[in-house]
This record gives structure tokens, C-alpha cells and sequence, in this order.
């Protein structure tokens, strides 16, 4: 076994490693010993290979020698990081009674457990992203769903048809899911798919519905749920059942209070989440829009937060995150931030004016947060009074506005002058890291304490006026006052000058040329000096945390300040990007429709050099159809311009500006976006099922509201089989769901869909011919594409000549044959006889040819920073260009 059962023969303080670990056998144990964290048996063997210590073994002679492995006590923040990167949950056993105190062995207990979900230290948290803990309760029609970011308080929850929850997870990218103990087979049941996402399963006792309701209510000290917005959960006196929503939150609020062993004053509140009132958009479609991060990399980078994020504060950050997640659907709340996001680009001053106020404060929070769990630190208060500082300027700029969102804005940012009073005449304005320092608090603050300090400090003073007057009184002129740890304060002089001591020196240490005396009265002096230090310390600590607890009873109120500031940052985000890459205001429409002049795709436009992207119309709706089918070769744009129909709807819907000369824009309840199967590679699925699978969701569940993208549907296959299945698949968009529909395709075979459905019309991609070269035009013409372009494709990827040459021929047959291509199967068909051997002089054009382009990708791949999985995604890409 990894951890000894017979425990007879071991030392006391194994006995109680063992009994701690036996409470925590799910965690890796940081043991913490003097000055070291230890780690033991298994343990010892998973942090050698994780955090890199080398293993060593206690009682190295005994016949059973224990694995051990340690690091120092203030290396702590670092490896805890790589413990949990790694996957581990950590259980921190610290020393909870001073070991000099101590009676026997020092008492030791666990502190805090630190799982992937539950951070709040800011040395383990990214700023700029949010970390999620969530909990589910599957059910078979309806699940609860649960989640908190602990670094901030934001807690929510909601019953949703059990079918949303793998969405919904999606959306939150939760760093940790609770789930129920052996629940495996209601989440299949319940279509919950937890491949990508770290499982704690916990015990059924912490889902009993009455119990997680009652741990709620008392979390937050009221009778009901109801002042916060649920709806059926009255108090235990009428007897509704519990939703599963809040059944989710109470196990959740259970295992955060287990883990963090400390107080949660700033969870002080329940949100209802509606998904009814945002825009629904399913895991993939989410991961195809590159919404929050790229598709290949998994970045940030170059994904539409990345294009669109102009915020100054982390706090906007996680916000604009937040919003982008989980768009909205409801005109009134869309058109609020739109006529905010208008004030603020017409007032460009006062908002870049606030952008620099917003930029000089700290993240409040999780300053807050902090606070509220009882680790604030001094600092922590300092930083919070000058960010508290900040507000009059920023409520002066937000005073007197047109829109209603700026002025609740405005109304919500309360400005703790008591608190700023309090804390800033309590601390000093650059306090030291640790309390156990001293000299947090302020000169004049507290009386006793300045007159306790007074005393440490005036030892030296004092030290020097006994000195002069002993020196005075016995005549030994080296006559000197030291210090040392062994006996505290000591009168030293040289040996020869021994016999002039007078009798009422006690004699301590004899050294070879000096002796060393104490007197009572340098004794007295010591003991007051001594414990005036330690009186001193203790008492700031005390006065510090009254402090603390003063403001942590303020926690809900510096929430609901901190998360204006987080939602005007975004606000003047939005102005910003408006202004500088030329945003217009879209004007929503109720009907479905899209009427786009000059629009572009967000991403793109900032990656091209400037002018270089070409803006393109889209409209749909109305007179010109539900359905356009983008037809036209590979790599002339066409996905590209049915995103940004994509992208350009999500933006207006999270009340930013959007990039086109104008827009108008109908809201959809939700968007599907499925791509084509090469994209999907490396995904262990059989891609033409993934593809299928997908589609028939969105054949499913779209709405006349809804807004579709296809790319390429039907790849995965047989061309004929492709065909006909897109065929079949744009019938039913059009009879069935009657729903805005982009269908980007290269089967030239579907344009003739528009002669029997009058919703769909074609649309191709401008193509230039020169010579014998072809220029893609990137914009987007009515009408159908008369030509592939394949071969020009193949030309541009380095294709040998004499395969373009072969290919161009064959191309000239089955364009010949085209009576009834559609039945026609091509083997069978009358291609010219294949020439005869290559010559040697055409072998030699070989060598002429330009370098495949997949050479220069594989020479700058980064091939020893990848993941594997990264490396494997990367091949499967590279093959798919091939
Ligand atoms: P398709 O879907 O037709 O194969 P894409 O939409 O993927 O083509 O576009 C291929 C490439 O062409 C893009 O990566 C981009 O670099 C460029 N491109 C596409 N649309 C535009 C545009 N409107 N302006 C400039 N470049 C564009």
C-alpha cells in the first residue's frame, strides 16, 4: 500500500501526517515543519516528478525507509501553481500554534485546500480570465447547474433542460465540476458529456434538497431566496420542492466552505441565470466563431476577444469575457448599452479621460474577495482606499448623461467615504507585506500602541545613557551595552579591567578578552523593552483586523461598486474600438433580416495590413431571400464573409459598435455555425459523424429566428453523397425552419437549388482572370459561380506542372460532360487517354518548381514547445492543406 497501515512503531509526528492524510486522502499533503513543507511516501514520489524535488527518504538506515521530499516555506505560491497546473488538488497543513509555546509536539492543521476550482490567491489567478468552480445535478428532464468565480463572489445558478448543460459548460469554461458520487449514469442519461473538464465527484448527502437549501439561506443570512430573484423556493413552511439549480448551489457553497476553512463574508448573494434572455449558442458553433480563443492554437490570440478587447482593468477583462460568453437577446437591454457605448464615442474626451482614471485602480473584485475570506493583507487595504479614491472623478464624469444605463451606472458607484476615512487614518500609506513586521499601522492612530512603540524604539536611547553613567560611576572607560539572543542585554569590558567591576555585576560569559556582566536594572529595562515589541505587534494585528472585519461587513456594497466599474470599463471599451477601427452603431430590426454595407470581418481587418481586407455587403431577409448560397472556389473568401455575418450579429448583440459603414441588424435567439470536417481532424471522432451529428442538431433546434452558417457541408464524403445530403439539408432549412441561412460551398451542383426554392439566392465570389492567372477579389457578387478555380489553387500550393497540366485537361472532358453530372459517375467517363512516360526535360522542370509552402510551416514550428496534442492538431492541418 502507498501509506503504511501498521503505525505502532512510528514517530508521533508520523502518526499525525498519516492521521492528516487519512482526512484528505484526495490531496497531495504540504506538511508544513519548521521551515519546510514536507511531503511523504506517494506523495513524496508524485512531487518529484511534478515540482522537480528530489526524493530522499527518512530514517535512510531503517529497514523500511520513507520517501520524502520537501522545499522551503516561502517557495510555497510557485509549486502549489505547478501542483494544481498538473491537475492534483493541494491540502496545506501549516503549524497552527507558535512552536516555541508549544507543550510537546506543535499542533498542526489543515488550512486550506487548494483545488483548480476554488483559487483565490492572485499569484495563481490570470488576471484577465475568470476561474470557474461549477456543479451540476444531472436530472432526466431538467439538471441544476451551479457556479461561483470564489476570486470575486459571483455566484449563480440555474435549472435548464438537462440537453443545455454540455452547452452551458461550454460557455463557462469551468477550471473544476462538482458532480454527485457515482452519478456516471444519470449524466448520460442527461447528455452530459465532462470529457474536457476536472471532476471532483462529491458525496450524495451534500445534494439533499433541504439541507442544500438551509446551507444557503444561512450563507446568506435570509428566510428566502425569493429577494433575490428565484421564484418557488419559499421558506420551509410551504411545501414546494427545491429546484435543481439551487440544489446545485448548495453542494457547491458545501464543498467551497470545506475546502476554504475560512469565512466567506463576500458571498453574499445568489444569482438566477435565464438563459431564455440571452442568445444560445452551442459549444461548437462557439469554438468555430473563435469567439474566446482560436480554433487551431486555443489563444487568445486572434480569436474576436482578442480583436475587440480595449479595457483597462482585469475587472472589465473577465467582464467583456463574460459578456462575449453569453450574448444577449432582448432589444431594450441590447439598446441600453448601445446608447451608453454612443455617449461615450460622441464624449471621446471624458471617456479616454476615464480610461486613465479606471487604469490607475486595482482590481477591487478580488481585493474584495480577499477581504471577505480573511486573507486581505494591509496592502491589499491600502490599494483598495486608492482605487476608493478614484470614484469622484469617475461619478463627476458620469454625472448628468442622457443614457439610463450610464446613469444607474452613475447611481451604483457608492464612494465608501467611511471606509477610505477609516482605512486611511488606520494604516500607512506604504505598509509592509507582513503584519508580523510592525509598522502597518499609523503614528497617532492608537494611543497605547504609539506609546508601546515608543518604548521598543527608546531602548537605544536608553541603552546609551546607561552606558555613559556606568562608565561614570565605575571608571572603566571600554565599559560597553551589547546584545545577543542567548542572554538579551549584557555590559561587556576587556578582561584587564575585570577587578574594577563592582559587586552587584553578575558575571555571564567569560571570553578570552573580555567579560560580560548583567545588572538588574539592565535586566528590567530588557524585559519592558522586549515585551513592549511583542505588545506592539500584537496589538496592531489586532487593531488590523478590526479594520478588516469593518470592511468586510462592506463586501456586498464594494461588489456592487467594483462591478460598475467593470461594466464601464467595457462601456468605454466598446467607444474606444468604435473609434479607432471605425465602428458604425447597428440599427436592430425585430424581422429577420441582415443589411450590411461595407462590412468586416473584426478579426481580419486587424490582422491585414490597413486597407487590405475587402468589405463586403451582406443582406438577407426581405426581398433578397433567406437562404444565400456562397458558391465559389477554395481560398477566395467565402467563409471569411459568412462569419462576419456571424461575428457582426454577436456584436451587436453584446451592445458593442460593429465594423461596417452601416448595419442593420435583426436578432436572432440563436446562431449555429457548423465548418468543415478538416477542421475537426484530430479530434478522434470519425469527422463525417461529428459533421452530421451537428448538423442534425441545428436541423433540429433552429428557430425562424435563428441565424445559420454551413461551411462546407457534406465534405466528408462522396461527392455525390456530399451533394445530395446538402441538397436535402437546404430543402428542409428552407420548408421547415425558414431561418437566415449561409451555405458556403464549392459544389457548383447546389446553385440550382434556387431555381425551385424562391427563398435561396446565389451569391459567388468576385474572381479576376488575367492571362492565364487568376486573382481572387475577395467580394462577394450575386449570381453563381461559373467556374472552380481548383486548379489555379493547386497552382498557388506548388502543384507540379505537369499534374496541372494533366488536371486542366480532364477538367476540359467532364466540363464537356456536364449534360447530367449529377448521375454521371466520372471512372466511367471518356478522359483522354493518359500521355505516355514524362519526358526527361519536363522531369527537369521539376526542379524549378517553387517550394511547396508546407515546408516553410514545418521549418517554423516551434516543434519542442508544443503539446502533444497541439503537434498532432498541427499535422492533421498541414495534411488538410496537402
Ligand atoms: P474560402 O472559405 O472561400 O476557402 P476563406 O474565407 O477561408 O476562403 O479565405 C481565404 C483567405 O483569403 C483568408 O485567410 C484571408 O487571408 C483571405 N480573405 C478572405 N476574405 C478576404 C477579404 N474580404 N479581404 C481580404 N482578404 C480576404
Amino acid at each position: 500500500p502507498p501509506f503504511p497501515v501498521d503505525r505502532a512503531g512510528l514517530t508521533p509526528m508520523m502518526q499525525r501526517y498519516l492521521e492528516v492524510k487519512d482526512q484528505h486522502p484526495a490531496a497531495i499533503l504540504f506538511f508544513r515543519m519548521g521551515d519546510f513543507y514536507e511531503l511523504f511516501y506517494e506523495d513524496a514520489k508524485v512531487a518529484a516528478r511534478i515540482l522537480g524535488l528530489t526524493l530522499t527518504s527518512r530514517d535512510k538506515n531503517s529497514e523500511n525507509p520513507v520517501p520524502m521530499a520537501g522545499f522551503p516555506y516561502h517557495a510555497l505560491t510557485g509549486y502549489l501553481q505547478k501542483m494544481i497546473r498538473a491537475g492534483h488538488r493541494v491540502a496545506i497543513c501549516e503549524q497552527v500554534e507558535d512552536p516555541k509555546a508549544a507543550k510537546g509536539m506543535v499542533k498542526r492543521e489543515v488550512t486550506q485546500i487548494v483545488t483548480p476550482g476554488t483559487l483565490t490567491d492572485d499569484s495563481l489567478l490570470d488576471p484577465r480570465e475568470t476561474n470557474l468552480l461549477a456543479a451540476i445535478l444531472p436530472g432526466k428532464s431538467h439538471s441544476g447547474l451551479a457556479w461561483l468565480e470564489l476570486s470575486t463572489g459571483r455566484f449563480i445558478c440555474a435549472t435548464l433542460p438537462a440537453s443545455q448543460i454540455h452547452d452551458e459548460l461550454a460557455r463557462l469554461q469551468p477550471a473544476e465540476v462538482l458532480t454527485p458520487e457515482r452519478s456516471r449514469e444519470d449524466l448520460t442519461i442527461a447528455r452530459i458529456r465532462l470529457g474536457a473538464w476536472a471532476v471532483t465527484e462529491r458525496p450524495p448527502w451534500a445534494y439533499r434538497p433541504e439541507e442544500a437549501h438551509r446551507l444557503l439561506l444561512d450563507q446568506f443570512g435570509v428566510a428566502t431566496l425569493e429577494g433575490f430573484g428565484f421564484t418557488g423556493n419559499s421558506s420551509s413552511t410551504t411545501q414546494t420542492t427545491i429546484e435543481p439549480g439551487i440544489i446545485a448551489a448548495g453542494a457547491l457553497l458545501e464543498y467551497v466552505r470545506e475546502t476554504q476553512k475560512s469565512q466567506l463574508i463576500h458571498l453574499s448573494r445568489l444569482e438566477p441565470y435565464e438563459p431564455t434572455q440571452h442568445l444560445l449558442i452551442d459549444e461548437s458553433t462557439r469554438r468555430s466563431l473563435e469567439l474566446t480563443r482560436t480554433l487551431r492554437s486555443n489563444q487568445r490570440e486572434g480569436s474576436l476577444l482578442w480583436a475587440i478587447d480595449q479595457t483597462v482593468t482585469p475587472m472589465g477583462a473577465r467582464l467583456l469575457l463574460e459578456w462575449l460568453s453569453n450574448p444577449l437577446k432582448e432589444r431594450t437591454a441590447i439598446e441600453a448599452r448601445l446608447n451608453a457605448v454612443s455617449e461615450l464615442v460622441v464624449d471621446l474626451r471624458t471617456t479616454q479621460s476615464l480610461q486613465e482614471i479606471l487604469k490607475t485602480g486595482y482590481d477591487i473584485q478580488r481585493l474584495t474577495a480577499r477581504i471577505g475570506t480573511g486573507r486581505a493583507t494591509p496592502r491589499d487595504l491600502v490599494s483598495l482606499t486608492r482605487t476608493l479614491s478614484l470614484l469622484p472623478q469617475i461619478k463627476a464624469r458620469l454625472a448628468g448623461r442622457r443614457s439610463t444605463l450610464l446613469n444607474e451606472l452613475e447611481a451604483k458607484i457608492d464612494l465608501h467615504q467611511d471606509l477610505r476615512e477609516a482605512i486611511e487614518a488606520a494604516l500607512v500609506d506604504e505598509p509592509p507585506l507582513n503584519l508580523t513586521e510592525g509598522g502597518a499601522i499609523r503614528p497617532g492612530f492608537d494611543a497605547q500602541l504609539d506609546e508601546w512603540r515608543d518604548l521598543a524604539r527608546g531602548g537605544k536611547e536608553w541603552m546609551a545613557a546607561y552606558q555613559a553613567e556606568e562608565v561614570r560611576r565605575t571608571g572603566i572607560a571600554n565599559l560597553k551595552v551589547g546584545f545577543n539572543r542567548v542572554f538579551g542585554f549584557y555590559l561587556e569590558c576587556s578582561a584587564s579591567q575585570a577587578d574594577k567591576v563592582p559587586p552587584e555585576y553578575i558575571r555571564k560569559q567569560t571570553l578570552k578578552n573580555y567579560e560580560r556582566y548583567i545588572t538588574p536594572a539592565l535586566k528590567e529595562y530588557e524585559d519592558k523593552v522586549l515585551q513592549a515589541e511583542s505588545r506592539s505587534i500584537a496589538l496592531e494585528q489586532q487593531l488590523f483586523s478590526e479594520l478588516r472585519q469593518k470592511v468586510s461587513s462592506r463586501a456586498a456594497e464594494l461588489r456592487g461598486t467594483a462591478e460598475s466599474l467593470a461594466v464601464l470599463d467595457v462601456l468605454c471599451s466598446f467607444a474606444i474600438l468604435a473609434t479607432r477601427r471605425q465602428y458604425v452603431r447597428p440599427e436592430i430590426a425585430s424581422e429577420p433580416v441582415l443589411d450590411i454595407r461595407q462590412g468586416r470581418h473584426p478579426v481580419l481587418d486587424q490582422l491585414l495590413p490597413t486597407g487590405g481586407f475587402v468589405p463586403n455587403d451582406i443582406r438577407l431577409g426581405g426581398s433578397n431571400g433567406l437562404i444565400q448560397l456562397i458558391t465559389g472556389p477554395n481560398m477566395a473568401g467565402k467563409s471569411t464573409y459568412i462569419r462576419q455575418a456571424a461575428l457582426l450579429t454577436i456584436l451587436t448583440q453584446i451592445g458593442s459598435f460593429v465594423p461596417a459603414e452601416s448595419a442593420r441588424i435583426g436578432l436572432a435567439d440563436r446562431i449555429f455555425a457548423r465548418v468543415g470536417a478538416s477542421d475537426e481532424l484530430g479530434r478522434g471522432q470519425s469527422t463525417f459523424m461529428v459533421e452530421m451529428t451537428e448538423t442534425a442538431r441545428i436541423l433540429h433546434s433552429a428557430t425562424a429566428s435563428s441565424l445559420v452558417i454551413l461551411d462546407e457541408i457534406g465534405r466528408g464524403t462522396s461527392t455525390y453523397d456530399g451533394i445530395s445530403l446538402a441538397w436535402a439539408i437546404t430543402e428542409f432549412l428552407h420548408d421547415a425552419v425558414g431561418c437566415r441561412t449561409f451555405f458556403a460551398t464549392h459544389y457548383h451542383e447546389l446553385t440550382q437549388l434556387s431555381a425551385s426554392l424562391k427563398s435561396v439566392m446565389n451569391w459567388n465570389v468576385a474572381v479576376r482572370e488575367q492571362n492565364d492567372d487568376v486573382v481572387f477579389m475577395h467580394q462577394i457578387v450575386p449570381g453563381a459561380a461559373d467556374k472552380s478555380y481548383g486548379i489555379h489553387v493547386g497552382r498557388l500550393a506548388g502543384l507540379p506542372g505537369v499534374v496541372l497540366d494533366r488536371a486542366r485537361e480532364i477538367l476540359k472532358v467532364l466540363e464537356a460532360e456536364q449534360t447530367d453530372h449529377l448521375s454521371q459517375d466520372p471512372a466511367k467517363s471518356r478522359l483522354p487517354a493518359r500521355k505516355t512516360r514524362r519526358s526527361r526535360e519536363q522531369q527537369l522542370t521539376l526542379f524549378e518548381l517553387a517550394e511547396h509552402p508546407i515546408l516553410e510551416k514545418i521549418r517554423q514550428l516551434d516543434v519542442h514547445g508544443m503539446s502533444l496534442e497541439a503537434a498532432w492538431q498541427e499535422l492533421a492541418r498541414l495534411r488538410s492543406e496537402l
